[in-house]
């Protein structure tokens, strides 16, 4: 029997990395993405692992999207979910809004708990849920005044309490739930000057959950394996 994978904002970046991993380590992979229609390279990775990877369309703001999704994997038994759909918008003090605070929440946050909820009854014992976080959801660590990813912080931040109180409910039926970090990459969302291509922030935090343990759950991790201070 085959690993199954459920990666979240497949159709590109980090997304779609973490799909062409597990597919070349032999794993079953449903990638999820808005637009079936535009998503080019699933597709074509589709021509190559026709048997092996399954594109669900899936937005994560939208509840009657979230119960079709699940009316489509729910004979599956997953052993790993990533919840790595994500949106960042820079929005500076003075010029702040209630709608890109609330759709930043909406898919950063609320739509990773939604999606969860219907998708662990899914996920075996020793099977682990990865919510794909950022070091800017961290309130230790040094917050620059210039930058003015407020939203996304904190929805990130709310992403990693969302994880800690995930992996309390969960603890009892032996499924782990972990928040990384994936360094800064090179993606539509990274920008060009980030540091890390998608390829190697993809090995650094494919090894990582390799060796995740039951110990691991609830943690905050960067994509180095070092905890992340909250
Ligand atoms: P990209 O912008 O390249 O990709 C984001 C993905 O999320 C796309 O597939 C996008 O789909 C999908 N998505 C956005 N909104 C929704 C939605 N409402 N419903 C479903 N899917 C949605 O970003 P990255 O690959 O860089 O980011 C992946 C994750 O990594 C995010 O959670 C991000 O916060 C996190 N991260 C990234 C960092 C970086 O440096 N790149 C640093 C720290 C964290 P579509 O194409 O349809 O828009």
């Amino acid at each position: 029997m085959k690993n199954v994978v459920l990666v979240t904002g497949a159709n590109r970046g980090l997304g779609l990395g973490f799909v062409e991993h597990y597919l070349s380590k032999g794993w079953y992979v449903i990638g999820t993405c808005r637009s079936i229609k535009q998503a080019h390279a699933l597709e074509e990775l589709k021509n190559h692992y026709s048997n092996d990877l399954q594109i669900e369309s899936l937005e994560v703001t939208d509840e009657s999207s979230i119960s079709n999704f699940i009316c489509h994997i729910q004979h599956l038994k997953l052993d790993l979910v990533i919840n790595n759909a994500g949106i960042c918008i820079e929005e500076q003090l003075g010029k702040w809004t209630l709608a890109t605070f609330t759709k930043i929440f909406q898919v950063n946050t609320i739509g990773v708990a939604l999606l969860s909820q219907v998708v662990w009854p899914l996920m075996q014992p020793k099977s682990k849920l990865i919510n794909v976080s950022s070091g800017l959801g961290s309130i230790s660590l040094n917050i620059s005044p210039e930058a003015n990813f407020d939203a996304y912080a904190m929805s990130k931040a709310a992403l990693n309490m969302f994880t800690a109180r995930l992996a309390a409910k969960l603890k009892s039926k032996d499924i782990w739930v972990v928040a990384m970090s994936p360094g800064w990459v090179k993606t539509r969302m990274g920008g060009a000057e980030a540091l890390l291509t998608v390829s190697q922030s993809i090995y650094k935090m494919a090894k990582l959950i390799d060796g995740l343990n039951s110990e691991d759950s609830g943690k905050f991790y960067s994509e180095e394996g070092d905890r992340k201070p909250w």
